[in-house]
């Protein structure tokens, strides 16, 4: 009986650690998922990866897991990324690390020349654009504790993709920024469905992205959509996944009307088509 015991006890130490590694490869503007099975003798904290701490949630749909999304930056470079889990067994602080492979998306450039006195904003609204992303960045920064995600994530409409996530944008010559969603062909007043439910957290006009919603999934997860015509939300409503929240347009700097899709993780933006497949097919597995 002893030895039995014993032999369980060792059993249980080796494999303490239920994690599920989704994609332990993954891209620079991708997100990478780490699931965690509950058990009693440990306590998961957060993860660390470049210093950065990252939170641990509980599973929305199923109270027997947790979860961490880590963003990687557009910018990064291939590398063996680091991610160090930390936890607790038997009071005592302990990590466990693993190592992701950053591979290089090799998104498409996409090379404009602009006249240059086209992209010189006006003092007035070049303190408008800088007031709205400081406001837009300490809406991203929020982590909500509670998660209001209900189901699997949808797209905001059904229709072709005009621009992907990540093409880099190259004006005159120099490197400025990149494609920060995904474009999908809208023409003016096709109607829009929120991604999944939440709370709306902006709904308004903005200088470069027009007629602008952002919904608030919990857990750090945002998704966005810009250049729309006429806002059904506003700040503060309560949305469920599938429900209308406007239509579509060519608000903001535009050359012609789409839908701008975006997705926020960690403050961070990401390819919201990588994003929705992966937590579909892992999280929220089965859940319609
Ligand atoms: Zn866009």
């Amino acid at each position: 009986m002893r030895f039995f015991s014993l032999v369980l006890l060792f059993a249980c130490s080796i494999f303490a650690l239920d994690i599920k590694v989704a994609n332990a490869t993954v891209s620079n503007g991708k997100t990478a998922l780490l699931e965690f099975k509950k058990e009693s003798s440990i306590s998961y904290k957060n993860i660390v990866v470049d210093k950065q701490r990252y939170e641990i949630f509980n599973n929305p749909l199923d109270s027997k897991k947790f979860y961490v999304l880590i963003p990687i930056n557009y910018y990064e470079k291939p590398s063996d990324k680091k991610v160090e889990i930390f936890y607790t067994q038997d009071n005592e602080l302990k990590s466990k690390t693993i190592f992701f492979d950053i591979k290089d998306a090799n998104y498409e450039k996409e090379t404009l020349s602009v006249d240059s006195s086209k992209v010189i904003l006006s003092e007035n609204d070049r303190k408008r654009a800088s007031k709205e992303y400081a406001e837009a960045m300490e809406i991203y920064n929020k982590k909500t504790e509670h998660s209001y995600i209900s189901s699997e994530f949808i797209v905001p409409l059904n229709s072709k993709i005009t621009s992907d996530f990540g093409k880099a944008r190259v004006y005159n010559g120099s490197l400025k920024g990149y494609h920060g969603g995904t474009d999908f062909r809208a023409s003016d007043g096709t109607p829009l469905m929120a991604s999944n439910s939440g709370k709306i957290v902006l709904a308004k006009d903005r200088f470069y992205s027009g007629g602008s919603v952002v919904i608030d999934h919990g857990h750090g997860i945002y998704s966005c959509y810009f250049h729309m015509s006429k806002l059904d939300v506003k700040e503060g409503d309560m949305i469920r996944r599938g429900e209308p929240i406007g239509l579509s347009g060519s608000s903001g700097r535009v050359t012609g009307p789409h839908l701008h899709f975006g997705i926020r993780v960690a403050a961070q933006q990401v390819d919201p088509l990588q994003f929705i497949e992966l937590i579909n097919k892992n999280l929220l597995k089965g859940i319609k």
